[in-house]
């Protein structure tokens, strides 16, 4: 290990961008379709799904691009990275002012698995997404509020002196409200968004928003050598996918990345991997390419989706949370998941094609296994294997602090894993 690559800093850089620009999974879906309408893709509603060419489909948190090649037929098989776009934190409730002691303070729903301590003592924005009368119709807008107006204060030690010896217990209705004013200042928190909006208060008719820490990402260590950053998990894996996808014009097999919201809690939604919509792609591209019913039975046969999510490195201070056989380190390239029961989706066949892949791009890999005791997260990956009747593989970059405000991955990976996920959607080798 030592000081990264030029191409793995310009990577590393790009993608602390792209969180900064994405605090919400749908400036995620944004900040991706920008990426591929600038590598030159086309915008579609997905009508022409099955032209050869490069397109991409997004809305609400979730995002389509695919790669139609010349000599697509009936029979060729698909290769699919899917990884998702939301990350775990704290939502505005739809009556959002719970003022109190006089303070301005706001109402809050926690979202996902988030690790509620580490939301403590940080200066706070607000994004997401709210819907604006427009005549009599309402129309979408995102909201972007990217200064430090929260913050939700930690009660001092005096206060709780046993916190240190029993640990930190936090309320998830009571204690996590941040305040953004005193309260005869900052009366209403939908004024701040209005006017950020340049609308009236009456015109917004609903809301969709959340907080995200405003310090911006960056490295830190010896070498650069890690990425500090809000929501890696897994805005990296999506930005690597459509970095990947980005540089395919003329694939073996037909490449598509699919982004999806509410990863983080079960994914069933419209805009989830449980959606509907994405067999409906793949039918789609291969009607439009002549395929019968049993042509199509051949190309999922030959097809290979590849579940994208970050994965745990071992923690130094916590070793005995980790199977020592199956160490994971930051800067040890992307992370092949396994788990015998089918939380994440890699087989023989598919590690197979992992590992082949991996040479051909000449990138190291690592395996990550669970501690037979201990549950074991999961992914997008069980969830569209099923759904779309195809083998599957789980993979992601070591980090650490996992569903923290503020968490931390090895600066090279993410380009590794870039080349890694060229490699896989661009051949069927
Ligand atoms: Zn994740």
């Amino acid at each position: 290990m030592g000081a990264m690559t030029a191409s793995q800093h310009a990577h590393a850089v790009s993608l602390t961008r792209f969180i900064d620009q994405s605090p919400s999974p749908y400036h995620v879906a944004q900040s991706a379709e920008r990426l591929l309408l600038d590598a030159g893709f086309t915008a579609t509603d997905g009508r022409s799904a099955g032209e050869p060419g490069r397109f991409v489909r997004s809305a609400d948190g979730a995002l389509f691009a695919w790669v139609v090649p010349e000599s697509a037929g009936p029979t060729t098989p698909f290769r699919v990275v899917g990884a998702h776009t939301d990350s775990p934190n704290l939502r505005l409730k739809p009556l959002p002012n719970a003022h109190t002691q006089g303070y301005a303070r706001a109402s809050v729903e926690v979202y996902g698995g988030v690790l509620l301590n580490s939301w403590l003592d940080r200066d706070l924005g607000l994004s997401g997404r709210v819907t604006v009368r427009v005549g009599d119709r309402s129309e979408g807008r995102l909201v972007f509020l990217n200064e430090p107006l929260f913050r939700v204060p930690q009660l001092a030690i005096h206060l709780d002196r046993d916190v240190n010896n029993t640990g930190l217990v936090l309320n998830k209705h009571a204690h996590l409200r941040p305040i953004f004013g005193l309260e005869d200042g900052a009366d209403d928190l939908m004024d701040l968004v209005a006017g950020e909006l340049d609308v009236p208060r009456s015109d917004i008719l609903g809301a969709d928003l959340m907080f995200h820490d405003t310090n911006p990402s960056g490295f830190v260590g010896v070498d650069d050598s890690f990425i500090s950053a809000p929501r890696l998990d897994n805005q990296l894996s999506c930005h690597a996918a459509v970095t990947a996808l980005s540089g395919i014009t003329d694939p073996d097999a037909i490449a598509i990345v699919a982004l999806f919201d509410h990863e983080e809690v079960g994914s069933v939604s419209s805009s989830g991997a449980a959606t509907a919509a994405t067999p409906v792609l793949l039918d789609q591209i291969a009607d439009s390419r002549g395929a019968t019913p049993a042509d199509r039975v051949a190309s999922r046969a030959g097809s290979l989706l590849i579940s994208a999510d970050n994965a745990h490195a071992t923690h130094p201070n916590y070793p005995e949370r980790h199977d020592p056989g199956h160490r994971v380190m930051m800067n040890g390239g992307p992370v092949l998941k396994h788990n015998v029961n089918q939380r994440y989706t890699t087989d023989a066949h598919s590690a197979a094609t992992f590992h082949l892949a991996a040479e051909r791009a000449g990138v190291p890999t690592q395996h990550f296994s669970n501690r037979a005791d201990l549950a074991c997260g999961s992914t997008i990956g069980p969830t569209l294997a099923a759904g779309l009747g195809i083998r599957a593989l789980d993979m992601g970059c070591a980090q650490l602090a996992m569903h923290s405000c503020r968490e931390l991955a090895g600066s090279e990976d993410p380009w590794s894993m870039t080349l890694l996920l060229a490699e896989l959607l661009g051949g069927t080798g």
